[in-house]
């Protein structure tokens, strides 16, 4: 019998055991600070209280933990926002831009230790992350080097062709920069791991429970779900590209935009062969691949960007038409899991951190690069309560820049298709000298 299609489930929630739902709200309580959303940006604001020692949290979850974003991607922790470095140069200037860059850095170092603090069993590969390079534009390779290293303070290590069969043997590579403070691990085990141990420090974490509404209540707010209340002197509101109706202003300002992950079936030796090393690869187009090998020889595959919903059937065959591009050999490799994630993007491509009100807090917006960014803010927002300690002004320089949705989301598809093309052309007519790194 032919295995069955793909469900659509992410592969990360196949590996392990089910578990109990923490238990939905029921009925009034209180806390100091109540966050919406159980993923990474929720989840490391819980967790950045806690550790300040404010343990009156409350986080609802209208899923479960993990559900959004942070339980289905790449697994790639690496420095940067979605906001390339060399525009947030171009717009913070350097000294802003290498500060805000910096503190990305910080977070993938505090997820290190994190996971070694609450022994988080999330399997971290730490392999670097490979920029590989598509076009064979070794001088914009250089320049990016340059840029990384000297302005960012980044250790970025080129990889010259000759040497790169050693990391990933594709005839597609023509060199690549790595980043070696990098590293890979399972996003759901690692949101499961911080829920279990912001609990453990005290807050309340319900799952199956959304967030219907938020009202002003005294020096606070009343956040209403379906059988409940919450009422906090602060909330937070990190629901990522899943937020519907509850904080319009929030709401218009982001896109909800998906991108696809599968998994193919367990290639044994073949896997270390074609990539014998353990980074976490993605290359230098914009709509760029990104995969890395898994601990049983799979290949974790992604990719794409899209503002359409797509089967998991259609997922697994779009992915692997991609990746039989890059590996050939691996064009009938069986896919065993497929499936969608829901990014929030702003216009600016940067995390949206603030304040709407008076202890009324955001943190979404953070694209198809997150992992560390959402570590950022929630440090941030926990650090801002705990010790009212100011936001970093250049985030205020990010902010809600209303987009009309249907339009924005036609103009969005267009943009990516259209740099679809740009890459094609790049790639039939490499290296421009005035291109710019
Ligand atoms: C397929 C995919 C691959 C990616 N790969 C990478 C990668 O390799 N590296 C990287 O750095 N980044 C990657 N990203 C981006 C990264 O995963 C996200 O930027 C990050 O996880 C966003 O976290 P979040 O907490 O803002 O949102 P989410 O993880 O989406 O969490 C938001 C949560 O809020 C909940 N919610 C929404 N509304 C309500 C409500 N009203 N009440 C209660 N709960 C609510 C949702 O159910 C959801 O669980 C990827 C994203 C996707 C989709």
């Amino acid at each position: 019998m032919p295995p069955p299609p793909p469900n659509g489930i992410p592969y990360y929630a196949t590996t392990r055991p089910p578990r109990a739902a923490r238990a939905a709200l029921e009925g009034a309580t209180s806390a100091r600070v109540c966050i919406v959303g159980g993923g990474f940006a929720g989840l490391a604001t819980a967790l950045g209280l806690v550790e300040r020692g404010v343990d009156a949290v409350v986080l609802v979850e209208s899923e479960h933990i993990g559900y959004g974003a942070s339980g289905r991607n790449g697994g790639f922790v690496f420095g940067g926002y979605s906001l390339e470095p060399a525009e947030l140069l171009r717009q913070l200037g350097a000294a802003e831009a290498r500060a805000l860059y910096a503190l990305t850095l910080d977070a993938v170092a505090l997820i290190r230790r994190r996971i070694r603090a609450y022994a988080i069993d999330c399997t971290p590969v730490e392999g670097g992350a490979l920029l590989a390079d598509w076009f064979g534009d070794e001088r914009t390779m250089r320049r990016r080097q340059a840029l990384m290293n000297e302005v960012f303070g980044a250790r970025w290590r080129w990889i010259a062709r000759d040497e790169l069969a050693a990391w990933v043997d594709s005839p597609r590579y023509h060199g690549a920069l790595l980043e070696p403070d990098a590293f890979h691990f399972d996003p759901l085990a690692y949101a499961l791991g911080i829920a279990a141990a912001a609990e453990r420090g005290g807050a309340r974490l319900h799952e199956g429970t959304r967030a219907a509404a938020i009202e002003r209540r005294g020096d606070g707010y009343r956040v209403r779900t379906a059988r409940g209340h919450v009422d906090a002197r602060h909330v937070i509101v990190a629901g990522g590209g899943h937020l519907r109706g509850l904080l319009p202003a929030l709401e218009r300002a982001m896109l909800p935009v998906a991108t696809y992950v599968m998994v193919t079936e367990p290639l044994g030796e073949a896997a270390s062969r074609w990539i014998p090393s353990d980074a976490a690869i993605y290359d230098t187009r914009f709509a760029f691949d990104y995969y890395h090998r898994l601990a049983d020889t799979r290949l974790l595959w992604g990719g794409r960007i899209s503002v359409r919903d797509r089967s998991p059937a259609a997922v697994a065959r779009l992915l692997q038409r991609d990746m039989a591009c890059v590996f050939p050999a691996l064009r009938d490799a069986r896919v065993d899991h497929a499936w969608s994630g829901t990014m929030s993007y702003a216009r600016h491509a940067m995390p949206q951190l603030g304040a709407l009100a008076d202890g009324l807090w955001h943190a979404v917006g953070f694209g198809g690069h997150g992992v560390a960014p959402t570590t950022v803010a929630g440090e941030l927002l926990a650090a801002a309560i705990a010790s009212a300690a100011p936001l970093p002004a250049a985030f205020a320089r990010y902010g809600l820049q209303a987009m009309p949705r249907p339009l924005a989301l036609a103009a969005a598809q267009c943009r990516y298709t259209a740099s679809q093309w740009r890459d094609r052309l790049r790639e039939a007519w490499p290296a421009s000298p005035r291109r710019r790194a």
